[in-house]
């Protein structure tokens, strides 16, 4: 879930808090986007800026407070970037280690100046080399060991770096059962995000055979809504935990202080 500081989110994370107090969730972790110094991964309508960091936990801090109330436990994480590009994280990186998030996600955004920069330098052009690079790279990504989920991890097929039409997961399943196996291997968990049902081509991130693949891998998940208002909190759980106890999974997990938690999945309400 994400705060206002990002520039594109809405909502104070108090008012996320009320409504996952009306939908009966008992855990939230706020993870906005990390500051960046570098334009290149986005300015202010991106994500906040360092000296906005303070006003992010403090607005954790006061959503926390509030979940109390309503005997929700808040948690503060930080939506973290990926990059292939040698150097690139290096100040994240020090952020990172500068602070104690109970929870960091890894994203690659596609569609940041960034990475199609990359896509350029390398002649990367075709949909297909681009998929298989992207893959790739959250495969390096997840065996680094700095991410404790891997998030959205097929939202490759939305915002226009290929043509949506392109992604056929199965043409994929090498360099995507690698990416799991990297998670696997590293102990790294991968998110379901439900936010894919509400955009872009309205399907599941990631899509429900790389789901299937994932339970084959022993792959342990993270759920997220990815609000970015608080009408968005939880959204489609209910339709997604009924998913994946079908497809087998039987736990969840979330991060506490940078610690590994499972609870059981039971179905939503
Ligand atoms: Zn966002
Ligand atoms: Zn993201």
């Amino acid at each position: 879930m994400h705060t206002p500081l990002c520039g594109h989110a809405s909502g104070h994370p108090v008012e996320y808090v009320s409504k996952g107090s009306a939908l009966g969730l008992d855990l939230m972790t706020f993870t906005c986007h990390i500051p960046m110094s570098d334009p290149d991964f986005g300015g202010p309508r991106i994500r906040m800026a360092h000296h906005q960091l303070e006003d992010y936990f403090r607005m954790v801090e006061q959503a926390r407070v509030a979940g109390e109330e309503h005997g929700i436990e808040i948690l503060c994480g930080i939506e973290a970037e990926v990059s292939a590009d040698s150097g690139a994280l290096d100040e994240m990186i020090e952020l990172l280690n500068a602070h104690e998030f109970d929870f960091v996600l890894g994203s690659l955004h596609h569609q940041l100046k960034v990475y199609r920069d990359r896509l350029k330098r390398l002649g990367i052009n075709e949909d297909d080399q681009i998929i298989r690079d992207y893959f790739n790279t959250l495969t390096q990504a997840a065996a680094s060991g700095l991410y404790h989920s891997m998030s959205h991890p097929d939202v490759i097929r939305i915002y226009g770096t290929i043509d949506s039409a392109s992604f056929c997961p199965e043409a994929y399943e090498g360099e995507i059962r690698a990416f799991l196996q990297s998670c696997v291997r590293s102990d790294t968990c991968m998110e379901v995000n439900t936010s894919g049902l509400s955009k872009g081509v309205y399907t599941l991130h990631p899509d429900p055979i790389i789901l299937k693949w994932a339970r084959e891998e022993g792959v342990k998940l993270t759920l997220g809504s990815d609000a970015h208002a608080p009408e968005s909190v939880g959204q489609h759980f209910e339709k997604v935990l009924t998913c994946l106890q079908e497809e087998g999974f039987t736990t969840l997990h979330y991060y506490r202080s940078g610690q590994q938690q499972t609870t059981a999945l039971t179905r939503f309400n």
